[in-house]
């Protein structure tokens, strides 16, 4: 597998990176139909495989959760990057981008103008000691006027 086509994982952990089993995925809708705007303005989702023993083929199904660690998938945001990225805009015919059919088109994929937020930093207050007067009353100092 190329680069080109590596899955964009979410970053919680090894695991899901290895077997990428969360990955950015558009709706099939947004895949067939793009339609004359192309991917450019719409979102993919995180979705792991889902087997389908009737028609004996994998789908994929949007998921909240990694599957390993169990950290809730992360926002997205657009890219920024000046990599090719394969637009569609003739109902699934042509790549935008490089004028190739799409089989034969290697530009990274629609999903790749999207990127995930690095993972949270975790919080001072999570590697406290309850029993730590001084540290508590820090916190609680800080935590004026502020989320964590
Ligand atoms: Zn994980
Ligand atoms: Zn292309």
């Amino acid at each position: 597998m190329s680069d080109k086509n590596k899955s964009i994982t979410p970053l919680c952990c090894a695991t899901v990176q290895k077997y990428n089993t969360v990955f950015l995925c558009f709706d099939d809708e947004v895949m067939w139909y793009g339609g004359s705007e192309g991917f450019t303005n719409k979102k993919p989702k995180w979705k792991s495989g889902s087997f389908d023993w009737d028609s004996n083929s994998w789908d994929d199904v949007e998921v909240k959760f990694c599957p390993h660690c169990a950290t809730p998938v992360p926002e997205i945001r657009k890219r920024s990057t000046t990599e090719k990225i394969c637009n569609v805009t003739d109902g699934g015919y042509y790549c935008d981008t490089c004028q190739e059919r799409l089989g034969a088109c290697t530009c990274h994929r629609p999903e790749y103008a999207w990127e995930p937020l690095p993972p949270q930093q975790k919080s001072k207050r999570y590697n406290i000691n309850p029993y730590d007067t001084v540290a508590v009353a820090e916190i609680l100092k800080n935590k004026k006027g502020r989320m964590y």
